[in-house]
């Protein structure tokens, strides 16, 4: 087949990161369990399959026992789940039933080892025992990673890609995504994953061309196909026709002509046309991004993701490697705020520990401030690390997931006693800071009087809002299309904050990612946001935005606007009066 023979194909999902790149592909991965090949054998090839099978089970135990004898003590109480695994693999009803199925019906390790695990983990998933029933999810897990030895594949490791190329995969973690090298990855592009997942945040940040929830990506596409990614409009084309590849290559040049002259204004102040000047923060997930935030005329750190310091290792980051690193944010951005959020820990953030259990709604789990209270020496170590980078500049401290009064108190309670100590023990540090906590769960909205009166400031996380309160996970694809921030009800929920925070006199910030986009802007400002945070490469335009605004007509535009009833209706109102391009230019 030539070149000319390939058809063209145009696949639409969701542009998640703006921009738009032409590349060759580079898969990342294509979920292994699905194509596994079966082959017969014969008679004679018996002996060596099983003993293949047994190298395969045998190389798998031992990773096992690796990462147990390298887990933190922290958690040690996990490793439990691990010693299962390796009990299993040796298990009758799968080491032994997957050896009688290769010689009963003369077919590859691979193939017998598919056909038992499907039955076996039918089995478990029709028990009603809820505890017997998580067991499918264990043995998903050991056959696996025997898989996996069988087939000698490996997951791709991104930091090692040393090619210019586009991503393609199934799924990113974020782990994976904040592995990606600029000099090396145009953009990319995934089957699965929604517009405010953290896979898609990370991908603004890096300013990388993104498209998600493609549903077949990696079906369709080969190793060096070329790629067009437009992250602007959700469509990835690939094998593109001439005609395409020049118009595409028009549109890139014009896009980054574009976003090249709003940068250069970005120095500039935000201040409105009558005269109110707002500070357009910039969100991170890791301290280099400080420059990126102040490249772009970032006002602040409003969003320090300190979690992503956790994954994608085996043990928990200590005071000394926390502080060091706060402190090199917090000094070069003095005298301008950070606001250092404490972990948020699992969601689509999970720790990169297997010792961790398998949650089946990571989303409403053990994760973030609840995590943190569950483990408070892991919690300490980090509070200690923020009160003493503190004295270097102008910290703020941040809560994530509050859902209920008791949980700030005995947030605050704790950052007490981490003060206490190094107070005890003489460490320089500075208790004088400013406590907030992420307004993102809808019991924090509804309490929103209260908590206002034990905390300085709110920040209101819309990602996790509208998931929670429009019942949307924020990365699945199906229900994306519903993921609006300007549904009335959100709306409503945004006001009632405001409203609860002014009344005691406390500010509300917004770090969500409906505060990086300019058609949010005019909402947000006429309901009474006072500080936005966003993705750094989002500033320019977000400051550009404000100083196009007149903060009295937000006012009376906001007064319509609530009376609309639907997403839709809102939506059209806003297009209609703040609407710009769509980002092309043209
Ligand atoms: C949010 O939920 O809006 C938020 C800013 O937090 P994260 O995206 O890290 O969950
Ligand atoms: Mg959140």
């Amino acid at each position: 087949m030539t070149d000319n023979d390939i058809r063209e194909i145009i696949l639409t999902g969701i542009g998640v990161s703006p921009g738009i790149c032409i590349g060759k592909a580079y898969l990342v991965d294509v979920e292994g369990i699905d194509i596994v090949e079966k082959y017969h054998i014969s008679q004679i090839h018996v002996h060596s399959e099983i003993k293949r099978f047994k190298l395969a089970v045998k190389k798998a135990k031992n990773e096992l026992r690796a990462i147990i004898d390298n887990t933190p003590d922290a958690i040690k109480d996990h490793a439990d789940i691990l010693e299962t695994h390796v009990i299993l693999l040796k298990d009758k009803l799968l080491y032994g039933k997957i050896i009688e199925t290769i010689e009963a019906d003369l077919v590859n390790a691979e193939w017998a080892l598919k056909k038992v695990v499907s039955s076996l983990k039918a089995m478990f998933l029709n028990m009603s025992d809820p505890y017997l029933k998580e067991r499918a999810i264990d043995i998903g897990h050991v056959s696996d990673r025997v898989l996996n030895n069988l087939l000698g594949t490996e997951k791709v490791n991104i930091a090692s890609i040393n090619k210019r190329v586009v991503l393609v995969a199934a799924d990113l973690s974020p782990a994976q995504t904040s592995q990606i090298q600029l000099e090396r990855v145009k953009g990319f592009v995934t089957d699965r994953g929604g517009g405010t997942s953290h896979t898609s945040i990370i991908a603004r940040t890096l300013g990388i061309p993104a498209v998600s929830g493609l549903d077949r990506a990696t079906k369709t596409t080969c190793n060096d196909d070329l790629i067009i990614v437009d992250g602007i409009s959700g469509k990835v084309i690939i094998h593109p026709s001439e005609q395409n590849l020049v118009a595409y290559e028009e549109r890139r040049i014009q896009y980054e002509m574009r976003m090249a002259a709003i940068d250069r204004q970005s120095h500039l102040d935000a201040v409105t046309l009558d005269g109110q000047r707002f500070m357009v923060m910039g969100n991170i997930e890791l301290p280099e991004e400080i420059v990126s935030v102040l490249d772009h005329g970032g006002d602040g750190i409003g969003l320090y993701r300190t979690e992503f310091q956790y994954l994608g290792r085996p043990d928990f980051p200590c005071e000394a490697e926390l502080f060091e690193k706060y402190k090199d944010v917090v000094e070069v951005m003095a005298p301008r705020p950070v606001t250092i959020r404490t972990l948020d820990i699992n969601g689509d953030k999970a720790l990169d520990s297997p010792m961790e259990s398998v949650e089946d709604n990571p989303a409403l789990g053990l994760r973030a401030i609840r995590y943190c209270l569950r483990h408070p020496d892991i919690f300490k170590t980090q509070l200690r690390a923020i009160l003493r980078a503190a004295a270097y500049g102008n910290v703020r401290i941040l809560f994530p997931m509050i859902s209920s009064f008791d949980e700030i108190q005995e947030a605050k309670a704790m950052l007490n006693t981490a003060s206490e100590e190094l107070l005890q023990e003489g460490i320089l540090h500075n208790r004088n800071i400013e406590i907030g906590i992420m307004i993102e769960v809808p019991s924090a909205v509804i309490l929103s009087d209260m908590l206002a009166e034990v905390v300085d400031f709110f920040s209101i996380g819309t990602n996790d809002l509208i998931q929670f309160s429009l019942a949307i996970d924020r990365g699945n694809r199906q229900v994306a299309y519903l993921f609006n921030p300007l549904h009335p009800a959100i709306l409503r929920m945004l006001r009632q904050t405001v409203e609860a925070a002014r009344a005691k006199g406390k500010k509300v910030f917004m770090c969500g990612e409906m505060a990086g986009d300019p058609l949010h802007i005019p909402v947000l400002i006429g309901l009474g946001i006072q500080e936005f945070s966003m993705n750094p490469n989002a500033i320019p335009l977000a400051k550009q935005t404000i100083r196009s605004l007149n903060v009295e007509n937000t006012l009376s535009f906001l007064t319509d606007i609530l009376k609309e009833k639907t997403a839709q209706a809102v939506m059209e109102r806003v297009q209609l009066q703040f609407g710009q391009d769509g980002g092309y230019g043209d």
